[in-house]
């Protein structure tokens, strides 16, 4: 049995007034994942359990059969699996963004989460620094791509409160401090950073070229190593791949024992190589029972507020995503898929909601080839059907039946 999941992220919306009432799915022209859901089974998942923020860890955790309850233990040391950074039992892991902070006043803001998308090479430059400066026994600082970076600390502290810093865009920093047990190395940590960056030549050349500089680093998202089986040891699959631009989602796959399949072009964003991608898959499913697909565009869109680009990621991920995998599929004997996003991302609110989502199955025979009253794949069709899976972890074993 070959098993691949279709995971268009953030593809979910709510009903918009620009699009005479309807939401980007519905609006938009999906031939191929119309086809999953009316000759498959449609219905609603919930991915995000209560009390969870619903970040892309905690909702693609569950799409891959994991219950955060039980196993999230941050953002951060899914991003260091990824970069290949092991973390021993006292490691604790934190996203390291480089930002620009502006002073009014007397205070300051978080002008840029990004420090205008800094570039890899300047932030692996700052993060040279920072590692020949405040690096040694206790923290390690990873360089990673363009403003996300990586700090572990040693015999570390994890319980303190961090905020993410693209959630107080424009908002001043003071209430939003690290807060609780540890903070206050934190904190000692980010003002040595700050007199490190205020002085630094990559500065210095950033705000020659108008472009916005790295004042300030921000850190994040901590945990330490997540303690989870592999697929192979929870679904008993033998092996499988995941394709992701993402760490965060190839991070996943490697606690979960897959192996992560590097797609040149692949962005993240609306100009991704969508069909290297669905090649990509095809070819692992050669030799693997499952893949995991992940397309990052429409979530980006929407977290940019573009409606149109929404709509062109969607489309362009049922046209060279979907559509060449189903008819890639058919020359195995046989196969099923499961079509989803992890969570929504509302154009109009431009961030994550914890609704449910519509999903997809579909396959080469038996219950998976139940035609379905639904005529198309949107939140619409999915509440209709009645179906709602309440245990988003739970559909993982659907799909692998088992
Ligand atoms: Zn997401």
């Amino acid at each position: 049995m070959k098993s691949i999941v279709l995971l268009g992220d953030g593809m979910a919306d709510e009903p918009m007034e620009q699009l005479g009432g309807k939401t980007v799915l519905e609006y938009a022209s999906t031939p191929n994942m119309d086809r999953i859901a009316h000759d498959g089974r449609i219905g609603l998942v919930h991915t995000v359990p209560p009390g969870y923020h619903p970040g892309s860890d905690v909702a693609n955790l569950t799409v891959f059969g994991y219950d955060p309850a039980t196993c999230y233990s941050g953002r951060s040391p899914l991003e260091a699996a990824s970069m290949g950074v092991k973390l021993a039992p006292e490691d604790v892991a934190f996203r390291l963004n480089f930002v620009t902070l502006t002073a009014h006043y007397g205070k300051l803001y978080m002008e840029d989460f990004s420090a205008g998308h800094i570039t890899t090479a300047e932030g692996a430059e700052l993060i040279a620094t920072l590692q020949a400066e405040l690096g040694g026994e206790e923290f390690h600082f990873y360089p990673g791509v363009s403003y996300r970076h990586l700090l572990v600390w040693k015999g570390g502290r994890d319980k303190m409160v961090c905020v993410p810093p693209h959630d107080i865009t424009d908002l001043s920093i003071e209430d939003h401090l690290p807060k609780g047990d540890g903070a206050d190395v934190l904190m000692h940590l980010t003002n040595s950073a700050q007199m490190l960056l205020s002085q630094h030549p990559v500065n210095t050349r950033r705000e020659n070229a108008r472009q916005l500089p790295a004042s300030s680093i921000w850190l994040w998202g901590q945990g330490r190593a997540p303690r989870m089986p592999t697929m192979q040891e929870k679904f008993g699959i033998k092996s499988g791949a995941v394709i992701s631009a993402v760490d965060l989602i190839r991070g996943i796959g490697i606690y979960a024992g897959l192996e992560v399949i590097l797609v040149p072009g692949a962005t993240g964003w609306i100009d991704t190589n969508y069909r290297g991608k669905a090649q990509a898959a095809l070819d692992a499913l050669a030799t693997h029972d499952f893949v995991y697909l992940h397309v990052e565009a429409p979530d980006e869109a929407a977290h940019s507020g573009s409606l149109e680009d929404k709509l062109t990621a969607i489309e362009a991920f049922d046209r060279d995503v979907v559509g060449p995998v189903l008819e890639g599929l058919q020359r195995f004997d046989a196969w099923r898929v499961l079509l989803l996003p992890d969570h929504p991302t509302p154009v109009a609110l431009r961030t994550h909601t914890d609704k449910a989502v519509p999903f997809a199955l579909y396959g080469s025979g038996g219950e998976f080839a139940v035609k379905s009253p639904a005529s198309a794949y949107n939140e619409v069709e999915a509440a209709k059907s009645g179906l709602v899976v309440a245990k988003g972890h739970q559909l993982m074993s659907q799909l692998l039946g088992c």
